[in-house]
């Protein structure tokens, strides 16, 4: 027997309604658990860029949504994270399905941490300082001078697969915060729960606030990166195509955050509590099958505890099995889609073929009940250079580089031997130790003894080419914010205006 499935399709999100794209075309999103047609979305065109835009542009000029006072902008944001909330369960499974995240991150970690993040940015919004009053300065003469803090306007948010749903809430949440206007591009992998997403933010702010295009990075993300009526882009996604992203914005000189890739350094000292070193530095890698930009993928060992720790980790990285992410029990899902896998495989290739051993994992793997699914086995390297294409490289997989080292200094000049400066680790008994080390790691958030840990009051972002600007934090309301100096004269006597004697002489006054 045949069972018949509807497949839904989810049309563009634009100023409040649902729309199909301009040209009437849609795209596939599968899911990588088993390959199966999840879902379709409509393929927007550079005509749909156009009228999100417009309808973002209009939203932010014409209505008073830029001016409502913070106590009620907290409100709105209050009832957002409540929104979440109340649909956590289907924004679970839309963000499941499609970006193959495991139901027991998404529907705990990821919602919980949503909902977080916009009764957090309630609260900063009310003590923000949307207006500082200077001094009176002696001379040039009395004045009052303000500096206040005003939205951008138009803000483009393009984000990844990886954790779509999440990701795109750092950049709404501080948006909206500050009153601007929003149109967000998901990746084509992963548009489903984005989408819902702004469904349920629409209900709490006017038509046009937030808006979702869906269709191809390189035709509808660049069209919104040019647009003229853009005045901020920030982005989330791999460091080459941050590169073009912030040679197209300045062709309109745009405000630009862009969070992009890591090949992060994990250090561990010979005191460390290797009970939880172990499952620490696997956590630190494999979580979302080493999906995330954060991932901690060079292992530094001292080679006092090499053999040991290898051992170890051997141990424990075999017990993790990947499976349906739609179980709960499940820890481990697939990655994103075939082309990920095999240039994941071939990065396997790669260490094998520059000399690094492959203790662990390295193959693909069927998992029952989810044929024609994505699946890799949690992978470990030893007798890894720093410089091998698998330790400079983001390979965005559950492959994890052990580098050996006799001396810290040197451990800590291989981790900072990289293009990217997202996040780095330290695991010691001595705290001392452990912020020595901290100071010396270039990279913008410092795990001591733990990975993965964001908050949605600290700032996140990345020091070399892992990115320009932070995410999460007071900060990040900043990154939504220009600045407008704004000075009254408190003398009305002429003659007492000195400095007007730069341009005119005593005799041209009148
Ligand atoms: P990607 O760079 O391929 O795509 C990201 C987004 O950009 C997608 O929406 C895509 O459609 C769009 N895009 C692609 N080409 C474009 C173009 N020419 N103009 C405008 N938009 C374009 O990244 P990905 O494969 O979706 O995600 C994985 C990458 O994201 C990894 O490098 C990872 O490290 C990075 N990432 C970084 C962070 C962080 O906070 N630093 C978080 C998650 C993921």
């Amino acid at each position: 027997m045949t069972v018949q499935v509807d497949i839904q399709t989810f049309p563009l999100f634009i100023n409040g309604k649902w729309e199909p794209a301009a040209g009437g075309q849609t795209f596939d999103v599968f899911n990588p658990a088993n390959g199966d047609l999840a879902a379709r979305a409509a393929k927007a065109t550079a005509q749909d860029v156009d009228k999100a835009v417009q309808a973002a542009r209009d939203a932010f000029d014409k209505t008073d949504w830029k001016e409502m006072p913070p106590k009620d902008r907290a409100k709105v944001l209050n009832a957002i994270a409540h929104g979440i909330a109340t649909n956590a369960q289907e924004l679970a499974f839309l963000e499941t399905i499609s970006s193959g995240g495991t139901i027991r991150r998404v529907a705990s970690s990821d919602i919980l941490q949503m909902v977080d993040l916009f009764n957090t940015m309630a609260k900063f919004v009310q003590t923000y300082p949307f207006s500082e009053t200077l001094p009176s300065p002696p001379f040039p003469g009395p004045a009052h001078n303000f500096i206040w803090r005003e939205p951008i306007g138009v803000c483009a948010a393009i984000t990844p697969w990886n954790m779509p749903m999440l990701i795109a809430t750092w950049k709404i949440a501080p948006a909206l915060a500050m009153g601007n206007t929003i149109v967000i591009k998901p990746a084509s992998y992963t548009p489903l729960s984005t989408l819902k997403l702004a469904e349920i933010i629409s209900q709490f702010v006017p038509p046009g606030v937030i808006n979702v295009i869906t269709g191809p990075g390189a035709e509808v993300g660049e069209a919104l990166v040019r647009h003229p009526k853009v005045d901020k882009v920030a982005f989330t996604g791999s460091t080459e195509v941050g590169r073009s992203i912030m040679a197209l914005a300045s062709g309109t000189i745009k405000n630009t955050t862009l969070e992009l890739g890591g090949k992060s350094p994990n250090i561990i000292l010979e005191d460390a509590d290797l009970d939880i070193v172990i499952p620490g530095s696997l956590f630190g890698v494999f979580l979302h099958s080493g999906q995330l930009c954060e991932s901690g993928t060079r292992l530094f060992v001292p080679d006092k505890l090499h053999d040991e720790i290898v051992e170890r980790l051997v141990a424990l990285a075999k017990t993790l099995k990947p499976g349906n992410p739609l179980d709960p029990d499940t820890t481990i899902g697939p990655v994103i889609s075939k082309r990920q896998k095999e240039t994941i495989l071939s990065y396997i290739e790669s260490g094998k073929q520059e000399g690094a051993t492959l203790v662990c994992g390295g193959n693909e793997v069927a998992v029952p009940g989810c044929e024609g699914g994505h699946f890799i086995e949690p992978t470990i390297f030893t007798d890894v250079t720093n410089d091998m294409k698998i330790a400079q490289e983001e390979i965005f997989g559950p492959v994890l580089s052990v580098i050996r080292y006799s001396d810290v200094e040197e451990a800590i000049a291989m981790a900072n031997d990289s293009i990217y400066g997202l996040a780095a680790g330290v695991w010691t008994r001595d705290v001392n130790k452990a912020y020595d080390v901290a100071r010396k790691l270039q990279a913008g958030v410092i795990w001591i003894n733990d990975w993965h840990m964001l908050r949605n009051d600290a700032p996140f972002g990345g020091y070399k080419q892992s990115g320009i600007g932070r995410e999460m934090g007071k900060h990040s309301l900043d990154a939504y914010t220009q600045l407008k100096h704004v000075h009254t004269s408190m003398v009305p006597e002429l003659h007492k205006r000195s400095w007007y004697q730069i341009l005119f002489s005593n005799s041209d006054k009148s």
